[in-house]
């Protein structure tokens, strides 16, 4: 079976390297060069090493199984490791207290500062994890290890479907066809809403079809994604020896969130750690960026406060995520759509009830679990 993945995110990544384990023929497409989307990483001018988006993976439902496929996916096995139990909570001028001393576990450390870092830490008993060394090497090793490559650079713009299959057509030019199904994994709804909305159209559309088609084209369209800024920063390791933590909740801090040392990407000479700025922060200074608002002056020297750091950074960048968060997500019980009758799954974190990371990676197993099921005629 030929599949075309649109979109190399986790969900894409995941869904495309089960399906080419399974034996089908799958391009993965992406407009980006590598795999990971929102839970990529960065090097920095060959030294600093940074995860810029995702930096853990939350285990927040009860599911013993999904541990085990997360074991057993090729890339996770060994590259998915528990972050360090430095965590807790720092005030805006800085003073951390552990997890432990709030309370007994991360859910303490919520209740007070009322952030519920993407889902992460709604319920007791829940983990976090994060890639080793660094998020990215997940997705690409797992590539690597399917022997699927991405079709980078792959901006793609419209999908249609004629007897000879799928294709999947980018701005100028045809980047596939004769696909006997396609997942559509790109965190830009805009685009599936209308791939959806084209379907219902199409002589393949029964009657039937047609008006919930309609109804959930219009609510993935309706899906809402704000923007946040990361700030990439390392220091000499010599100058930031005093800080005794690795991850933090930042209570009280108008500009950060949450700040985390890249735990296993640190070289004997740097430290590297990057910063999450808050949502309002974040949605202000998106806004007047064109007015000259620029996020990483007020982020650095809030950094420099939480962490009581007198030295400047060996190096800062910030990154800008224009679609970093759902706000509305589905919410649906399933983590994938799928079209039987038009060989269509889609896939994304904006499906289920949490729109992280989790969600992302369950939604990707799920849709390689559909096509598999239409392979197969069960
Ligand atoms: C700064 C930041 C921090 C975060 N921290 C956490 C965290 O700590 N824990 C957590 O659980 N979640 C976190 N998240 C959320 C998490 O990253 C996402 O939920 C998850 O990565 C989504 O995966 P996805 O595959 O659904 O989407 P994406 O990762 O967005 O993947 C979609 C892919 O589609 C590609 N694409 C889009 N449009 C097109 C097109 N037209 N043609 C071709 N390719 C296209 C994109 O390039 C991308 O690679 C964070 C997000 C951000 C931005």
């Amino acid at each position: 079976m030929r599949v075309a993945v649109v979109g190399a995110g986790s969900a894409g990544t995941v869904c495309g390297c089960l399906l080419k384990r399974s034996g089908c023929n799958v391009d993965l497409f992406d407009r980006a060069q590598r795999p990971g989307g929102r839970a990529s990483s960065r090097l920095a001018e060959g030294l600093f090493s940074f995860d810029h988006g995702a930096q853990f993976m939350p285990f927040t439902i009860d599911d013993p199984g999904l541990q085990l496929i997360l074991n057993t996916l090729p890339g996770f096995e060994g590259k998915l490791l528990p972050m360090s139990k430095e965590f807790g909570l720092v005030g805006p001028k800085g003073g951390f207290v552990s997890a432990q001393q709030v309370g007994s576990n991360v859910d303490d450390v919520i209740s007070i500062t009322g952030r519920d870092f993407f889902g992460a830490m709604k319920l007791k008993g829940g983990y976090m994890y994060t890639g080793h060394p660094t998020m990215g090497s997940i997705w690409s090793t797992m590539c690597e290890q399917s022997d699927l490559g991405v079709k980078g650079n792959s901006l793609v713009s419209n999908l249609s479907k004629t007897e000879a299959g799928w294709a999947v057509h980018g701005s100028n030019s045809l980047l596939g066809e004769g696909y006997d199904a396609v997942v559509l994994a790109v965190h830009d709804t805009v685009l599936v809403s209308q791939v959806l909305s084209e379907m219902t159209h199409s002589q393949d559309s029964t009657k039937d079809f047609v008006t919930p088609l309609n109804d959930l084209a219009l609510k993935i369209g309706g899906i809402q994604r704000s923007p946040l800024y990361s700030m990439m920063v390392a220091y000499h390791n010599k100058d930031i020896e005093d800080v005794s933590f690795n991850s933090a909740v930042v209570d009280g801090c108008e500009s950060i969130q949450w700040i985390s040392k890249n735990q296993f990407q640190n070289s004997e000479d740097f430290s590297c750690w990057t910063a999450i700025a808050t949502a309002d922060f974040s949605k202000t200074t998106f806004e007047n960026e064109s007015l000259g608002d620029n996020p990483q002056t007020k982020m650095l020297a809030d950094f420099e406060k939480c962490l009581k750091l007198k030295v400047k950074p060996v190096y800062c960048k910030t990154q800008r995520w224009s679609q970093a968060v759902t706000s509305n997500p589905l919410a649906l019980n399933e983590h994938c759509l799928s079209f039987e009758p038009w060989r269509l799954a889609v896939a994304g974190d904006y499906i289920g009830k949490n729109a992280n990371l989790e969600s992302a990676v369950l939604s990707g197993i799920q849709a390689a679990d559909r096509v598999l099921q239409w392979e197969h005629g069960v």
